[in-house]
Formats: structure tokens, C-alpha cells, sequence
């Protein structure tokens, strides 16, 4: 087929107003960290199920390739298309609508381009709270959020996307549709398609709806930033506040002193409540959710406080005594990404590791690139309580990046952590995955591939290698 009869088609499909070619197109092409820029036949922004599936038929049967794309936010440009132009990218941003609340059974049915605040505040409207939170959630999307498995802030308490949702609808790359929008907290009919399909970054299908889990609202909610001598310390506190709060602990969240530098010479307006802190101090964000009244919440988090201040796990502390506070707390927490996004030369890992092994690891691999690259800094923030560290550093000049990442992941590897905790593989990480799975797993995973996408359309060269069509990649 000519490139100008499939555009002919997708137009039938969808209208001119959402072919989008030319400069229209640009802002679809470039990665969140614009370090990768492809180019697409076309992007297509369609209205609803219907018009994907007759896209993704469109698209089959022209053998071409199709990059899912929501907001555009990941990491490892995962939504980008390659150099060639011979895909399409379809953005799903046009599908926001929120198509049911069941407050009997505490679930929201949402389309995959809702904006995760925007599903936030439809919760809240209902009264109730749907906890996936992260920096990015002014724009990512639900079907971003759950392609990729996204953790964030919340995961110590309700889990990561995964654990959020209960069902699908899903578009094959054939253009059929799956109806898997059950809201069942129980079903075991058999593979869990649902479990296939998240994480599996757009390369098996286009997620078109979710069904969420909803919670209840807190009553009351206290944020607490502490200064922490060291990152042994900042673990002990944790289990402190675990056995302190138990399921009333939400957030625990770490960051390196030099990121916090960072965020306040990025921006001037932002301040730390402490005063001077010594070189090496870390900081600790706790939240935690009461379903009891303030006063409740004030004399919990006073108590863990305070025995954390005498054991010497704290070196200072400042408690949120209004929503501002907390949200400046949290401001400092979510600003250091985009802190960090202006260090040209960042080189950056989303690792986990068993928590309890993760003070030793940063220790000896922090020794290990000092010694191969000396004037290395490291620049480490992250989710302690689920384990996963942003272990981030500017290397000097000249260090290539390619040895370093090698470094850190092997250590990973060794310790028994993950190379990639929450921001999934897309075309960054790719050759990481071939390095680190095993055989086994990997062919399992091919074979997933080859059974859902036997063309080989669906995002090619993300996760795993790309392949000649209908080849197993
Ligand atoms: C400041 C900042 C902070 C962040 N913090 C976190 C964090 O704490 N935790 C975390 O996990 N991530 C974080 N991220 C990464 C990012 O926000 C998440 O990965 C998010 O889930 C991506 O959603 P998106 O809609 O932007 O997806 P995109 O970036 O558009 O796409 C990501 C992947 O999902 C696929 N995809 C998108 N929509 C669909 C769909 N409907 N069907 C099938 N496949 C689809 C794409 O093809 C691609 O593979 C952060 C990013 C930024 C910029």
C-alpha cells in the first residue's frame, strides 16, 4: 500500500482533524527527556474503542507499526517512535472520559487517556481516594500508568498500578477488542490476561479502559520530613515507623542531601526546614494517613518522632502543621527529577534491592565508582520503603555513561535487585534486559510476544529486540 493510501484509510477511520502529519505531529516525537527523537508516518489520536480497533485493523493489514503513546512522560522513551517514519503513533489523550463510579463496590471505570490527577479528583469528587501518585501525574495517563506498571509514592500502602486495577479493555494488534472491564476483587477463570497485558509497555496491545480500585478518604494526614545522619539510620527509622503506624504508614521516601542542594539552587523559592546539615546527612519523608482526628494523628507521629530524635535515627525534624506545609514537603520530593533533568549529564538507574541490603549496596558501589571515576556525584533519592532507589550520579567528564551503567548493574544484578524497578525497559534499557534475564525467562517472554503480536507491530524494538515481522524477535 502507498503511504498516501493507508493515510487515506486512517483518515476514513478517524478524520482529517486527527491524522496528524508534519510539524502537527513534532510534539508526539521527542521523549519526556528529549534525548530521543523519531519520526511516525502519522499520529493518530482517536475518540473511542471503536475507532482504535479500525485503526489497529487498518494498520495490520498494512503491516505497520503502531507506538502507543498517553502523556508522553516515561523515562526510557518507551513511547517514541524509531528513526525510520514507517510507524504510526496513537495517542490516546482524546479518551478522557470517566465512565462509571461504583461506590457500592468502591471501583471507577476510567478511558486510558484520563490524566492520573484528573482520576484523582474525580475519586476525591466521589468521595473517596484513588492512591497512585507520582511527579508526572499533572500528565501522564491511567493507560500510560499501567502500561508501565507505575509505582510512585503510594506503593507502600496500595501497591504499585498493578495492585489498582481490577480490569481491562484491551485492542489487539488484529483490532479486536477484549472485554475485560470486570470490577471482581476474585476471579480466577483461568490466565490472568489482565497481569499480561500491564507492564507490557504497548508492546502486546492498546489498553483503552481500566477498571480502579477505590479507597477510603483519610480523615487526617501528617507529613513529616526528617534529617537522617545516613541511609543505615534512615532504615531503622523505617522500621520504626512500620511498627509504629502499621498500615497507616503511606510514604517513606528518601533523598540524598546534594539532591535537596539541587532542587534549591534550581529553584530559589523552595527552602529546606533545617538548618545546617552535616555533608552526607539524607533526608526522610514520611506521611501518614489517619482515620482518626488530628489531634490522633499529632500524638502518633510526635511519639515515633521522638523515640527516632532519642535512638539517634533523626538528627532534626519538621512536622506539616497545615496541607501548604505538606505540600511543600512534598514539593521538594517531586521537584528533584526536574532538578535533576537540567544536569545534562545525569546518568540515571531505577533499581530495587531487598531494603535491607540497599545501605551496604550504596556504600560499596558509591566507593566503586569513585575509585573507576574519580569526582563522580552521586546524586541517590527514592522510595526506601519499596525498596527502589533513583541511584543517580554526574559522572566527570569524558566517563563514559555505557561503563558506568555496566558498573551499577552488574552490583545490581549480584545483590539480587532489578535493573529497572518502575520505569519499565522501553528502547533504553533493552540491551540491559537481554544482559540480566535468564534464557528461560526471556523466551517465556518472547514467546508471550509471538502469541499476541505475531506481526510484530505492536511498539517494536521496546522491551524486547525488534524483529523482522513475523519472526520471533
Ligand atoms: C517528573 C516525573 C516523575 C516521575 N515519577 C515516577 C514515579 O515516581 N514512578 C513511576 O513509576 N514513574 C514515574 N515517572 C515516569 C512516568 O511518569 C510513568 O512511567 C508514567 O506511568 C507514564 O505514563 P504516560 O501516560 O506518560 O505514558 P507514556 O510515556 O506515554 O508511555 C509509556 C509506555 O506506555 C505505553 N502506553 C501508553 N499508553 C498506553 C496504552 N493506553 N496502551 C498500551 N500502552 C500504552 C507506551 O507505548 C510506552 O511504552 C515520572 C516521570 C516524570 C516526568
Amino acid at each position: 500500500m502507498t503511504r498516501a493510501g493507508l493515510l487515506g484509510d486512517l483518515i476514513a477511520c478517524l478524520g482529517q482533524a486527527h491524522v496528524l502529519t508534519g510539524a502537527d505531529a513534532e510534539p508526539y516525537l521527542t521523549d519526556w527527556r528529549q534525548a530521543v527523537t523519531g519520526r511516525a508516518l502519522a499520529v493518530l489520536r482517536p475518540a473511542d474503542s471503536d475507532e482504535v480497533a479500525r485503526v489497529m485493523r487498518v494498520c495490520a493489514a498494512a503491516g505497520v507499526p503502531v507506538v502507543p503513546q498517553g502523556g508522553n512522560t516515561g523515562q526510557v522513551a518507551a513511547a517514541t517512535p524509531d528513526a525510520s517514519a514507517s510507524a504510526v503513533v496513537l495517542s490516546l489523550l482524546r479518551m478522557n472520559r470517566v465512565r462509571a463510579v461504583d461506590l457500592d463496590n468502591d471501583t471507577i471505570t476510567v478511558e486510558a487517556g484520563c490524566v492520573l490527577q484528573a482520576v484523582q479528583e474525580a475519586a476525591a469528587q466521589a468521595g473517596r481516594l484513588f492512591p497512585l501518585s507520582l511527579g508526572a501525574e499533572g500528565s501522564c495517563t491511567i493507560g500510560g500508568n499501567l502500561a508501565t506498571n507505575a509505582g510512585g509514592t503510594q506503593v507502600l500502602r496500595y501497591g504499585n498500578a498493578r495492585e489498582l486495577a481490577l480490569g481491562l479493555e484491551v485492542v489487539t494488534p488484529q483490532g479486536r477488542i477484549w472485554h475485560g472491564l470486570r470490577g471482581l476483587r476474585k476471579d480466577n477463570t483461568g490466565y490472568d490476561l489482565r497481569d499480561v497485558y500491564i507492564g507490557s509497555e504497548g508492546t502486546l496491545g492498546i489498553i483503552t479502559a481500566a477498571v480502579l480500585k477505590l479507597f477510603p478518604l483519610p480523615r487526617t494526614q501528617r507529613t513529616a520530613l526528617l534529617a537522617v545522619p545516613g541511609l543505615p539510620q534512615a532504615l531503622q527509622l523505617l522500621q520504626r515507623a512500620r511498627a509504629g503506624f502499621g498500615a497507616g504508614l503511606t510514604a517513606f521516601e528518601v533523598m540524598s542531601l546534594a539532591c535537596l542542594q539541587d532542587v534549591t539552587r534550581a529553584f530559589p523559592q523552595q527552602r529546606l526546614p533545617f538548618a545546617e546539615l552535616p555533608e552526607g546527612a539524607w533526608c526522610a519523608l514520611l506521611e501518614i494517613s489517619d482515620s482518626e482526628d488530628e489531634q490522633h494523628a499529632q500524638e502518633r507521629l510526635e511519639a515515633v518522632l521522638s523515640a527516632a530524635m532519642e535512638a539517634g535515627e533523626a538528627l532534626d525534624a519538621a512536622v506539616s502543621v497545615s496541607g501548604a506545609q505538606s505540600a511543600a514537603f512534598w514539593h521538594l520530593r517531586e521537584s528533584i527529577t526536574l532538578a535533576l533533568a537540567r544536569a545534562e549529564a545525569c546518568v540515571k538507574h531505577d533499581i530495587s534491592l531487598p531494603a535491607s541490603r540497599i545501605p551496604d549496596f550504596v556504600r560499596c558501589t558509591d566507593e566503586a565508582l569513585a575509585a573507576a571515576y574519580p569526582g563522580v556525584a552521586m546524586r541517590v533519592f527514592g522510595h526506601l520503603g519499596d525498596g527502589n532507589l533513583h541511584y543517580n550520579l554526574l559522572p566527570p567528564a569524558g566517563a563514559p555513561q555505557a561503563d558506568i551503567q555496566r558498573l551499577v548493574h552488574d552490583r545490581v544484578h549480584e545483590a539480587g535487585g532489578s535493573i529497572s524497578a518502575e520505569q519499565g525497559i522501553g528502547q533504553r534499557r533493552v540491551q540491559d534486559l537481554q544482559r540480566y534475564k535468564s534464557e528461560v525467562e526471556l523466551d517465556l517472554m518472547r514467546r508471550i510476544k509471538q502469541a499476541l503480536d505475531p506481526q510484530g507491530l505492536m511498539n517494536p524494538g521496546k522491551v524486547l529486540p525488534a524483529s523482522p515481522a513475523g519472526a520471533l524477535p
